[in-house]
């Protein structure tokens, strides 16, 4: 199944992201909550690809074991920091051999310490031209990339980056999802703006569950997402982590039944490798749509 048909009338898409964990056992732990996420029955799991392709290997090892233990379709993003055009078609055949469904097609990110993105020589210098070579060359591989209700850093104005967006789905996207973000009506805003610019792909948010102030600020200021105010008072005046987690996970749900009362097609949720927050939030919104 193409990942675009994940998303259709009756049915909302449903996909979480891990990421690499460094550690063995950040490996055993990563899998026992996979298995809890497993039980919300998602369409597909996708792994995220370190700065400067670091885990590159690690990011193919995580969905193929995700993909033979449990047998549901996954998904590696795939950047081009710190990689030549020939090391990513290697990457993308490493990724058709093991039978890999999608690629959440990326530039990525500078690497630390640096304000501006650069391309190694031979390499490309936006996400539409590596979606133009996959298209190309691994025809085989649905795409999906990413895009910003809040703007992405260093586009200088939302059209501008909207029209950047086209690019990508002009080159073959088929699906985009988006940043996190915790205003709704900045996705609604944004959404407006996606439909009358004529980009017709599934646009499906990027949820992110607060489980502790400090982690979602560190995450925030690196992305640029807002952090709403009267969230932040809310939890600032928490007495513990406990406390936060139980809040942030109530606004999760209030902030996911509104996008699924809206009708979005799809819902990806970055999980950190942590089932309960997602779970929690999962087991208490109405997917009514979703025929499972
Ligand atoms: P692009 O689409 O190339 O955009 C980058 C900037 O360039 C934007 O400001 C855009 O407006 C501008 N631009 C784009 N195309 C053009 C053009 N043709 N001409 C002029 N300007 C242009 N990072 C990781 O390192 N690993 C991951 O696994 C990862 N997964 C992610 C998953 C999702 C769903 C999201 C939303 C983000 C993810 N990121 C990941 C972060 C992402 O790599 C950064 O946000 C990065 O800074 C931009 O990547 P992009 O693919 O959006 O870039």
């Amino acid at each position: 199944m193409s990942i675009s048909e994940i998303y259709r009338p009756g049915k909302i898409g449903l996909s979480f992201e891990l990421f690499p964990p460094k550690t063995a056992a950040g490996d055993r732990a990563l899998f026992r909550h996979v298995e809890q996420l497993i039980s919300f029955q998602p369409d597909f799991i996708t792994c995220t690809y370190g700065a400067g392709g670091s885990t590159r290997a690690k990011t193919l090892e995580v969905i193929d074991q995700v993909k033979r233990q449990f047998g549901i379709a996954v998904a590696s993003h795939l950047t081009c920091v710190g990689s030549t055009t020939q090391q990513l078609r290697a990457y993308l055949e490493t990724a058709r051999q093991r039978n890999i469904d999608y690629i959440v097609a990326l530039r990525g990110d500078p690497p630390q310490g640096e304000r501006l993105f650069r391309p190694v020589a031979g390499g490309f210098r936006y996400a539409n031209e590596l979606v133009e070579m996959i298209r190309n060359e691994f025809p085989e591989f649905s795409i999906a990339v990413a895009g910003y209700p809040e703007k992405h850093l260093e586009a200088p104005s939302k059209d501008v980056d909207l029209e950047n967006l086209k690019r990508k789905v002009d080159a073959g996207a088929e699906v985009v999802i988006t940043q996190l973000f915790y205003e709704n009506d900045a996705f609604f805003e944004f959404r407006e703006r996606y439909e009358r610019m004529g980009i017709r792909v599934p646009l499906i948010p990027g949820i992110l569950p607060i489980t502790n102030l400090r982690q979602v600020e560190r995450i925030t200021s690196l992305c640029g997402a807002t952090l709403p105010p009267d969230m932040v008072s809310a939890l600032r005046s928490c007495d513990d982590e406990k406390e936060q987690l139980h809040v942030g996970i109530e606004q999760a749900i209030r902030q996911v039944q509104e996008l699924i009362d809206v009708g979005v097609p799809g819902l990806h949720f970055y999980v950190l490798n942590k089932s309960s927050a997602t779970g929690a939030v999962l087991q208490n919104v109405h997917l009514s749509s979703r025929s499972v």
